[in-house]
């Protein structure tokens, strides 16, 4: 499933392909179609994510909100149909379309997403609302979700991956992060400390513009540091990471020569060190 770097990356370019101008909503497959005609010619406002939701301002309060789920894919391209004559809404297409967003120099195509919704402005803050802290949108750990930590018998593996308490942080992210916390994931966990929590959050807060900003998920110090070294020197900074657990299972800990293990946790493969990760 996209990590939340993923969601505010695509935003990112959706906000870039079509703010402020107008565009051509359709939904070529047909399940969107009635929203669409309602959205069709209006000016959009902006793109935003919070965690792995994004949602597409439209001019008149109203807000298209996206969860891709598992395979879900958001494709935003240029095209030169403008610039050589033709009518922008004759691009090509192909596969189940959802929602097709086209102005005069881009077209965004949606397939399989679990939610693409016409809401109000409100409506998405109702989405918001039920979502937790999001570290791409929040530099401080709200006192609210630290509350609700302290007090979460919850192993904090689990808690990482709860939408609802930290908004974006997926499979990739979790392993690694309490990798590098040395944190067994089952930890209640109102037993972790509030330091290595606030440890936690900066660590989020600090390595997921990188991802947002290279589209990998960059954990190590020496992956992150060649990353910045690349961006700085004009490159996408798209570095190989190297990860500790991730997908690891079976083979060495780099940090202490334990075996990494695999196991189900939130209903996903969570991999960790039972050697270091104490
Ligand atoms: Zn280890």
């Amino acid at each position: 499933m996209p990590e939340g770097h993923t969601l505010h990356a695509l935003a990112g370019r959706v906000d870039a392909a079509f703010a402020g101008t107008a565009v051509r909503f359709s939904s070529p497959q047909g399940r969107f179609a009635g929203s669409a005609a309602a959205l069709d010619g209006a000016r959009v406002e902006g793109a935003e994510a919070h965690g792995k939701h994004l949602a597409i301002r439209v001019e008149g309060a109203r807000v298209v909100h996206v969860h891709l789920g598992l395979f879900g894919r958001f494709s935003v391209r240029r095209h030169r149909r403008v610039d050589r004559g033709e009518a922008p809404t004759d691009l090509p297409l192909t596969g189940q379309v959802r929602l097709r967003m086209v102005n005069r120099t881009h077209v965004g195509d949606l397939r399989g997403p679990i939610v693409c919704e016409l809401v109000t402005d409100d409506g998405w803050e109702e989405v918001r609302s039920g979502l937790g802290a999001d570290p791409l949108r929040e530099e401080r750990l709200p006192d609210a979700v630290l509350a609700r930590l302290a007090r979460s018998r919850r192993a904090v593996g689990a808690v990482l991956m709860d939408q609802g308490l930290v908004a974006g942080v997926g499979n990739v992210y979790r392993a690694e992060l309490l990798h590098r916390h040395g944190l067994d994931p089952h930890t209640p966990a109102r037993e972790v400390p509030q330091r290595v929590v606030h440890e936690l959050w900066d660590d989020l807060v600090r390595l997921m513009p990188l991802g947002v900003r290279t589209g990998r998920i960059l954990v190590a110090d020496d992956d992150v540091e060649r990353a910045r070294t690349l961006l700085a020197d004009g490159g996408t900074g798209r570095v190989r990471p190297a990860y500790a657990v991730y997908r690891r299972h079976g083979r060495t800990c780099p940090r202490c020569g334990g075996t990494v293990v695999k196991e189900t946790m939130a209903g996903r493969n969570l991999f960790w060190c039972p050697g270091c990760q104490r």
